[in-house]
């Protein structure tokens, strides 16, 4: 059933809390944790902790989570990062660099960002 838990997906384990994770910020529908690469001083992902590959499906679905992972990642980036300007970006689909199909938003920060994005 769509936004049940997928038995293979690594995400749907961190929220299981079958890997382990460092959650920085937890609510009823979502989860924040440290991302294992970072790409900058603050990278955090935060989750919907419903299953949906992408943002664009989680948010036809099930808007008022979509709405609370976009709340979240504002409020992960002014606990990690103060005042300071970040960057929320969610891959979608292999082309554009997605690797882990459960939508996520990646809260960076703490440094300077070219634009186009790479
Ligand atoms: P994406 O490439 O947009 O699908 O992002 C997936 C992100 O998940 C990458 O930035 C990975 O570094 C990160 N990642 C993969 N495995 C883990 C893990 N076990 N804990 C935290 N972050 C992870
Ligand atoms: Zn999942």
């Amino acid at each position: 059933m769509a936004g049940e838990p997928q038995a293979d997906c690594l995400f749907c384990k961190i929220v299981k809390g079958e890997v382990p994770a460092t959650v920085v910020k937890e609510t009823e529908t979502t989860v924040a944790f440290r991302d294992i690469n970072p790409q900058a001083p603050v990278h955090v992902l935060v989750i919907p902790k419903v299953h949906y590959a992408d943002a664009g499906s989680l948010a036809a679905a099930e808007p008022g989570i979509a709405a609370d992972v976009l709340r979240e990642a504002g409020e992960v980036a002014l606990q990690e990062n103060g005042e300071k300007g970040f960057r929320i970006v969610f891959n979608t689909g292999a082309g554009a660099g997605q690797t882990v199909f459960h939508a996520h938003a990646h809260v960076l920060g703490g440094r300077g960002f070219n634009w186009p994005p790479g």
